[in-house]
């Protein structure tokens, strides 16, 4: 572990000031970064604790939904009553993630900014193209069952860990962030990156941002929801596949549907004009069936997780099923 100083900040422009130094790093609940930094792969000269910053409320906000304080932390979110009445959604993925010894200190703004699990950027003594940018990628030709099906590129092949962060982008949220140029608002859709060929760079967050809060729109898709997680082990793993769906019926009409999917790509994985496609078909089984099949289209399986892609096509019929109460799956002897 390196030598690195500490600051406590007391207001944003002071966390700001004192983030603004190399290799200096913001630290809130530090479930990821303090594992990083005992590990070797983060090594901030200078660490700038934000957790007295006033960012910790859950708020009503201009667009008749809520802004959730980055410092929130996942705790909160998920037991707050308005999430789990307005947006259940969101409560049940966090639920889905960590345990509750972590999600009691993991903050919303942490939350978003974790790392990949990829065993190859954890592990020092193996090249990792995000870890030490043009030493190569030990997952490529390695052990790759956890990794990306979807989006992924020939320097990187990881996958971003969250659960909470599947339910935001199905919800369209927005990420606020701050700095001294002023404020700006992601789109979440945009905040997290694919890897293309800077798989070191998570997200489009600057570094001399801050992540304020996170915007809810109004519409929360309370009664036609599901979060399904499909992992190793019951509980304290992470995704092999998740979907976060959102749904609006209309008789037996797709009226509006949101589809995310976490597991198998670099960011949550959203194809809008499948989504598009499906609004105004009937809720059957062959529609929705169509529709998985469209998500995992493009998807490209290695050695390890090839059993993804239908793994995936399969959790989204599942999600349907969940979120509409039908029965969907076309077959007996089909399994999903
Ligand atoms: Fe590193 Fe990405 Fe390759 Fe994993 S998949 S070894 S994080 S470059």
């Amino acid at each position: 572990m390196n030598r690195f100083s500490y600051t406590r900040a007391n207001d944003i422009t002071s966390a700001l000031q004192a983030h603004d130094a190399p290799a200096a790093a913001f630290l809130a609940g530090g479930t990821n970064l303090v594992d990083l930094i005992k590990e070797g792969v983060a090594r901030p000269e200078r660490l700038v604790d934000i957790r007295r910053l006033p960012m910790k409320a859950i708020d009503d906000n201009a667009n008749g939904g809520l802004r959730i304080g980055a410092l929130a932390t996942n705790s909160a979110v998920a037991y707050d009553q308005r999430i789990q009445s307005r947006y259940p959604l969101l409560s049940k993925a966090i639920l889905a993630g960590a345990s509750a010894q972590i999600r009691n200190v993991a903050t919303v703004g942490g939350n978003m900014l974790q790392r990949t699990r990829c065993h190859y950027f954890y592990d020092t003594a193996t090249p990792c193209n995000k870890r030490d940018p043009g030493t190569g990628c030990g997952a490529l030709n390695g052990v790759n069952r956890i990794h990306a099906i979807l989006g992924a590129s020939e320097h990187c092949i990881a996958v971003h860990p969250s659960d909470m962060c599947v339910a935001l982008a199905a919800l369209d949220a927005d990420v606020r962030v701050s700095s001294d140029q002023g404020d700006r608002v992601i789109p979440f859709d945009d905040f997290h990156r694919l890897p293309g060929d800077t798989p070191e760079k998570d997200t489009n967050l600057r570094d001399d941002e801050i992540i304020v809060a996170v915007d809810l729109p109004a519409e929360g898709f309370a009664e036609h929801h599901a979060y399904v997680k499909v992992r190793d082990r019951a509980s304290f793993a992470f995704a092999l596949v998740s979907v976060a769906l959102a749904l609006k019926i209309d008789g037996d009409r797709i009226d509006d549907v949101r589809c995310a999917l976490g597991g198998v790509a670099h960011k949550p994985w959203r194809n809008r004009q499948a989504e598009a496609a499906l609004r105004g078909k009937p809720l059957e089984a062959a529609t929705v069936r169509d529709f998985a099949a469209s998500i995992v289209r493009d998807a490209q399986g290695r050695p390890g997780n090839a059993f993804k892609i239908e793994l995936a096509a399969r959790a989204i019929v599942r999600a349907f099923e969940q979120a509409s109460g039908q029965e969907l799956a076309a077959s007996e002897d089909d399994p999903t």
